[in-house]
């Protein structure tokens, strides 16, 4: 049979161009998890996906109703569940305040890890049950989170410090809206949550691969500077970014590349080490990339994992 795929934010960008990936293998019947119905249809033709591959499902992940929602809506059509692939993200570098999310959570720690997080928690139990023989659970992660690398050292880097803005939920009132209690500042925020997305993926390594046998994997696409990720952005950086990561930097990588690495950790049959995160080098092959010190810190991945189930309400 064909396996089933939920991508979430499928509807630009890397998520877009791994649904296209894996829709033209024709072995993939992937969900596009979008929380806008009619943009991802339309993304979905513009890439010149079929019908029969594709099911677009309404997921707002800065909703925690809507993720639970999303979960029950799923589990009503019937389909397994084989591989699960957490891609959405919003980044915000100019916000000058912070926005919140419907629980009142800041938005890019909101959307990009508690929606997340919720979503693979309640999806585990059922993705168990699928006979798939390679089922896997993916966080997409970033090089801007790791400050083992030249990119993550630009500043503001990424810092959980001691999670005390995350203890009091990151709402911005009587408490700090990062996590780690500090001003707000978008651009780490987004790294923050980046951070925290490689921990869950290696948290739900530790306390699942052995007992379900579902691969737990992140990765680091390359730099695909043409993404909607850079929407925010001012028009000046806009222009002159991916020319700089194209020549400069040479971290540069096409949104179609970006798509079928990505669709490689969905599917290819030697991607199958669990608790990993995967790069590429210059000739496009992948390998076990290492994380920054924070961002394989055993602690502090049971932590963020511990006080994330109580704000999403798990715990
Ligand atoms: P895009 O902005 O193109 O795509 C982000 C997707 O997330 C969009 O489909 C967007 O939906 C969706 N999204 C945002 N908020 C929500 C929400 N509340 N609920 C549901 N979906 C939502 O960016 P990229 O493709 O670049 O980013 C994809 C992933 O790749 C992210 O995890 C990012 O961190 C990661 N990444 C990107 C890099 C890059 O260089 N671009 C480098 C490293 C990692 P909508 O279309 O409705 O806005």
């Amino acid at each position: 049979r064909k396996g089933t795929v939920i991508i979430t934010g499928a509807s630009s960008g890397l998520g877009l161009a791994t649904a296209k990936s894996l829709a033209e293998t024709g072995k993939w019947h992937i969900i596009m998890a979008c929380r806008d119905f009619l943009k991802a249809e339309k993304a979905a033709k513009s890439v010149g996906m079929s019908k029969e591959n594709y099911k677009v499902m309404h997921l707002d992940l800065a909703s925690l109703d809507s993720v639970r929602q999303f979960v029950d809506n799923f589990k009503r059509t019937e389909r397994p569940l084989d591989v699960l692939v957490c891609n959405a993200a919003v980044y915000q570098p100019t916000a000058k305040e912070a926005s919140f999310t419907a629980e009142g959570f800041e938005l890019s720690v909101g959307t990009n890890h508690l929606g997340h997080f919720l979503l693979s928690r309640l999806l585990l139990d059922y993705m168990k049950q699928s006979d798939y023989p390679s089922k896997r659970l993916i966080i997409v992660g970033s090089i801007t989170g790791n400050t083992n690398t030249l990119a993550g050292n630009v500043p503001p880097k990424a810092n959980l410090g001691d999670m005390r803005g995350l203890q009091g939920g990151l709402n911005g009132l009587n408490t700090s809206s990062m996590i780690d209690g500090g001003d707000f500042d978008g651009a780490k925020a987004y790294k923050d949550s980046k951070v925290c997305n490689m921990l869950t993926m290696q948290e739900f390594h530790r306390r699942y691969h052995e007992e379900t046998g579902i691969t737990f994997a992140s990765l680091y696409p390359g730099c695909i500077a043409t993404t909607g990720l850079f929407r925010e952005h001012i028009p000046l950086f806009r222009l002159l970014f991916p020319p700089f990561q194209k020549y400069i930097t040479k971290g540069f990588v096409s949104e179609e590349e970006a798509g079928k690495r990505l669709a490689q950790v969905v599917s290819d049959p030697s991607l199958t080490k669990s608790g990993v995160y995967w790069s590429w080098n210059k000739d496009s092959a992948s390998f076990v990339n290492q994380l920054s010190q924070e961002a394989s810190d055993a602690d502090k991945a049971r932590k963020v994992w511990e006080v994330s189930e109580k704000l999403v309400g798990l715990a």
